[in-house]
């Protein structure tokens, strides 16, 4: 067997906020409230829950103090919420004992943090540098999360030392955790590999965390990859919800169910229950009314006693 593969990863539902995000319609408060409760009881201890991004930019997160007044999940779950500037976090520091963690970002292209957040990375880098420090100043977690982190849909390759740079810079400013974002589906398996190599090398210290797409179906390959090389935290979302604007009507997110699927099967240990991160997708389902595009929602989890063959 590999010895750099974990015996045991973590994995941060984020459904909530990036899939959600997402989805073309706007899911009602009661519904997200009802199907956090549920990841609650499937057993995540991370869950990315709001973001504090303005109401008029992303409506569909519009309700978020809200939703995280009125989940009712285990203590022990450390619930993230989504931080885009300092203003945000002003407006979360409002409610600063609601959430656990705060998550900054930034894209490593510069295109694409211009097109998404309107700055160019210097002016982000800037501005996270000032909310890491003020986030551990106030004994929250300060997580960051690198979007294009293998490949840009606008400026295509995108150099390895950058984004490395990049976290350094976060791990400096006091985060605690670096994300790296496969924000539109372009990583492989093969860069994966060493791509995580690096990482994990050069990041000692920090938690180095893996989250893909699944835009072009390679979402589950790239986690093997990166999980083969040591990385031993993942962020995944139940349903496989959430789309991604570029390319158009792209999936978004893998699946957490066939995440936890794989895992399993391979002897890793999640501290997840199958069946009940299968319930919650189903129920997001549900309350969508369309069929969503994980493989595990409809196979259900393997069963080496089925009399079927
Ligand atoms: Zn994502």
């Amino acid at each position: 067997m590999n010895n750099l593969r974990p015996s045991r990863v973590t994995i941060r539902e984020v459904g909530p906020r990036d899939g959600f995000q997402n989805e073309p319609e706007t899911v009602p408060t009661d519904d997200k409230i009802r199907l956090i409760n549920s990841l609650g009881r499937a057993g995540f201890k991370r869950i990315e829950i709001a973001s504090f991004v303005r109401p008029d930019v992303i409506p569909q997160l519009a309700d978020g103090v809200e939703v995280l007044r009125r989940i009712d999940v285990p203590s022990d779950v450390a619930k993230m919420v989504l931080i885009p500037n300092s203003k945000g976090l002003d407006n979360a520091l409002v409610v600063r004992d609601l959430f656990d963690e705060a998550a900054i970002f930034v894209s490593a292209s510069e295109t694409h943090n211009k097109k998404n957040v309107n700055r160019t990375v210097a002016e982000s880098m800037a501005d996270n540098e000032v909310m890491a420090r003020r986030i551990t100043s106030e004994g929250l977690t300060c997580a960051a999360v690198i979007a294009t982190s293998f490949g840009c849909p606008y400026e295509g390759h995108v150099e390895l030392g950058r984004v490395l740079d990049l976290a350094e810079r976060f791990a400096a400013a006091g985060a605690t955790e670096i994300g790296f974002g496969d924000t539109t589906g372009m990583a492989n398996p093969a860069y994966v590999s060493d791509f995580f190599t690096a990482a994990l090398d050069r990041l000692k210290g920090v938690e180095v965390t893996a989250h893909f797409h699944n835009t072009r179906g390679q979402g589950l390959a790239n986690a093997f990859a990166a999980l083969e090389v040591g990385c031993a935290s993942f962020e995944s979302s139940f349903g496989e919800l959430g789309g991604c604007p570029v390319p158009a009507g792209s999936t978004g997110n893998i699946a957490t169910e066939d995440l936890v699927s794989m895992f399993h099967e391979m002897g890793v240990e999640t501290g997840l229950s199958l069946a009940g991160v299968i319930e919650s997708a189903r129920e997001a389902q549900a309350v969508l009314g369309r069929k969503l595009t994980s493989h595990s929602i409809t196979a259900g989890p393997v069963e080496w006693n089925s009399t079927l063959v």
